[in-house]
C-alpha cells in the first residue's frame, strides 16, 4: 500500500490567537499550544493545520500578512514555532500551514516599496492600473463590506487590484519573480517541519485578472509547478486547496495526479446542510452521485464547520433560502449575501444527538475529516464580534477565569470568551466533557478512533446504499475481511432501514453507534434508527 498519510488522517484546524494563552498577555500563542498538545494527542487527532501565524496588522484575522518568513511577535518567535512543530511529530502529529499568497497586506515591505516607487522591482509584484477598469464592482468576495476590485492608491498614481478587503493586494504570479519567492517560501516552512500547505483562496491566486501580459496556456498548469516543486522537497508534503468549485472544475484541481493533493469539498459541505436542514439524506447523496472520480492519490476533505462563514454561494436560491430559515434566519446570523457566521452546535440547536450524528456522517464520507477547534465540544458563537470573529472565540477549556484560555484581565483578551447563554464556558468545556462517555467531546473522540483504525473509508472505494428510507444515508465499503456500513438518520424521527446483506450467514460488528438504534436485525438486514441515529457497522463473513 502506497504511504498516504493523508488518506487516513483526521485534521484539526487551530487559530494560535485563540486557542491557548501562554504567557498571560491574553493572545493565544505557540507557548501555549504546546500545553495543549496532551488534549490533541487524547482526541487522537493526526494532523495539526494552523491557520495564519505570520506577522500581521490583523484586519483580517491574519490572512493580511507583513512577512511570510517569521512568527507574529505576539504568538511567539520561530524558536518557538520549531519547538511546537518538533513537540508535535513527537506524537506523532503533522503540521500543515496555512499559504496565503494571492495576496499580501499593503503593509507588506513589497507592497509599500511597490507603490512608493515605479522603478522599484516590486512594482510588478502587484497588479495596477492606470484607469479603474470598467468591471471593478464584480466580483468582490465580500459584498456588503467590500465595494470594488480595484482601489485608487494615491502614492503609486494607481489603482491596484484585490480581489479581498482592499487591505489586501493581489500579488502578480505571471511574474517570474513573485512565483520564486513562493516557492522560496514554501520550502522554508517545509525545512521547520511541516509537511504540506493548505493553500488560500486557490481559484483567485491562479487568475490572471487585471495583467496586460501573462503567460500563454492554462493557470491551472501552476498548480502542477506549485505541487512539482513540494514533492522534489519533501516526498510526502501535501496541498490541501481552499477552492469552492463546481464539480466540472474537479479535473483542473486534480490534475493528473499532479496538482492539489486534496481539495475542500465545498459543494457536498454545503448539501449537506441542506440536508440537516430538510432531515433528509438526498441531498448529500445526489452530492455524492454529481462528485466526480478523482486521481488515485488525490483525496476529497469534508467538513462541517471551518473558520470562515458557512458559504451556501452554490445552492440555488431556493435551497439556501431553506438554509437560512432553519439555520441563520436573522439577517445578523447571515453574512456577504450567501453565508451563515454561526458554529455547529448553535445552528443545530445544542442537539448533542443531531450534532453527533453530523460528525459521525462527515467522518465517514469518502474523504479525509477537518476539525474547527471548539467544534468538538460543541461550542457556540458570538454575533457581537464583527463579520466572521463571531467563530473565533477563546477555546473553552474549563470552567474557571476566562474559561481557562489564559490569566489575562478579561479586557484585555484577544477576542471575550463566550459566558452566558447554553453555550458559556461555565457549562461547557472541555474539562466538563473529559471521560464523561456520553458528552459531544468522547463522542467525536470515539469517532476519531474508529475513522483512523478502518483506513478502508478514507481508502477504498464506496457504494451508495438503498435503504429504502430517504432521511438515511447508507454508505458501504468492501475490503478483503468484509464490509464497512454505515448509517445516518438526519430526520428528527426515528426510521426503518432494509439493507441487502450479503448472501450466507455473517456476524455484525458494532463499531460505534448512538445508544438507542436498534441494531440487532442486521443480520437479516433490517435496523431500527433512533432520531438523528447513527451505526458504523462491520459485516464479516461468518465461517
Ligand atoms: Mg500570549
Amino acid at each position: 500500500m502506497l504511504d498516504l498519510w493523508y488518506k487516513n488522517a483526521v485534521i484539526y484546524c487551530i487559530d494560535v490567537e485563540t486557542f491557548q494563552d501562554g504567557n498571560d498577555d491574553g493572545v493565544g500563542d505557540f507557548a501555549g499550544l504546546i500545553e495543549r498538545l496532551d488534549y490533541l494527542e487524547a482526541l487522537e487527532v493526526t494532523c495539526i493545520w494552523l491557520t495564519p501565524f505570520y506577522p500581521t496588522p490583523n484586519r483580517d484575522n491574519g490572512y493580511d500578512i507583513t512577512d511570510f518568513y517569521a512568527v507574529d511577535p505576539r504568538l511567539g518567535t520561530l524558536g518557538d514555532f520549531v519547538n511546537f512543530a518538533r513537540a508535535a511529530r513527537h506524537r506523532g502529529m503533522r503540521v500543515i500551514v496555512d499559504l496565503v499568497v494571492n495576496h499580501t497586506s499593503v503593509d507588506h515591505p513589497w507592497f509599500q516599496a511597490a507603490r512608493s516607487d515605479p522603478n522599484s522591482p516590486y512594482r510588478d509584484w502587484y497588479v495596477w492600473s492606470k484607469e479603474k477598469p470598467e468591471d471593478a464592482e464584480d466580483g468582490v468576495v465580500f459584498p456588503g463590506v467590500q465595494d470594488s476590485t480595484w482601489t485608487w492608491d494615491e502614492q503609486a498614481g494607481a489603482y491596484y487590484f484585490h480581489r479581498f478587503y482592499e487591505h489586501q493586494a493581489d500579488l502578480n504570479i505571471a511574474n517570474p519573480a513573485v512565483t520564486e519567492e513562493i516557492q522560496k517560501i514554501m520550502g522554508f516552512w517545509l525545512e521547520l517541519g511541516v509537511v504540506g500547505f493548505r493553500l488560500d483562496a486557490v481559484p483567485f491566486l491562479i487568475e490572471y485578472t487585471g495583467l496586460d501580459s501573462h503567460p500563454e496556456g492554462d493557470p491551472h498548469e501552476y498548480l502542477t509547478e506549485l505541487r512539482r516543486f513540494l514533492s522534489w522537497r519533501k516526498a510526502e508534503a501535501v496541498l490541501l486547496a481552499e477552492a469552492n468549485i463546481p464539480m466540472e472544475m474537479a479535473d483542473e484541481y486534480f490534475g493528473r495526479d499532479d496538482r492539489m493533493t486534496m481539495v475542500f469539498h465545498f459543494m457536498l459541505n454545503q448539501h449537506l446542510f441542506l440536508a440537516l436542514a430538510r432531515g433528509d439524506g438526498r441531498p448529500v447523496v445526489d452530492m455524492l452521485r454529481n462528485t466526480p472520480e478523482i486521481p488515485k492519490t488525490g483525496q476529497w476533505a469534508h467538513f462541517l464547520r471551518n473558520h470562515d462563514e458557512l458559504d451556501l454561494g452554490r445552492l440555488s436560491d431556493a435551497d439556501r433560502e431553506e438554509v437560512f430559515q432553519a439555520f441563520g434566519p436573522d439577517p445578523d446570523m447571515q453574512i456577504y449575501h450567501r453565508g451563515i457566521r454561526r458554529r455547529l452546535a448553535p445552528m443545530l440547536d445544542g442537539d448533542t444527538r443531531r450534532i453527533a450524528m453530523a460528525f459521525s456522517l462527515m467522518f465517514t464520507l469518502p474523504g479525509t475529516p477537518v476539525l474547527w477547534y471548539g467544534d468538538e465540544i460543541g461550542m457556540g458563537d458570538d454575533l457581537t464580534q464583527t463579520e466572521r470573529n463571531s467563530v473565533r472565540t477563546p477555546m473553552q477549556w474549563n470552567g474557571r477565569r476566562n474559561a481557562g484560555f489564559s490569566t489575562a484581565p478579561a479586557e484585555r483578551l484577544i477576542r471575550p470568551v463566550i459566558a452566558d447563554g447554553p453555550f458559556g464556558f461555565l457549562g461547557l468545556n472541555v474539562e466538563e466533557q473529559l471521560d464523561r462517555p456520553e458528552s459531544l467531546f468522547e463522542q467525536v473522540r470515539r469517532m476519531v478512533r474508529e475513522r483512523r483504525s478502518h483506513a478502508e473509508i478514507g481508502w477504498m472505494p464506496y457504494e451508495i446504499v438503498d435503504a429504502r428510507e430517504p432521511a438515511v444515508v447508507a454508505l458501504s465499503r468492501r475490503s478483503k475481511d468484509g464490509q464497512i456500513l454505515t448509517l445516518h438518520n438526519l430526520a428528527n424521527r426515528a426510521v426503518e432501514v432494509r439493507l441487502d446483506v450479503p448472501e450466507g450467514p455473517v456476524r455484525v460488528h458494532r463499531l460505534l453507534a448512538d445508544g438507542e438504534s436498534d441494531l440487532h436485525g442486521l443480520e437479516q438486514g433490517t435496523a431500527r434508527l433512533a432520531p438523528y441515529g447513527h451505526a458504523w457497522i462491520k459485516l464479516e463473513p461468518r465461517g
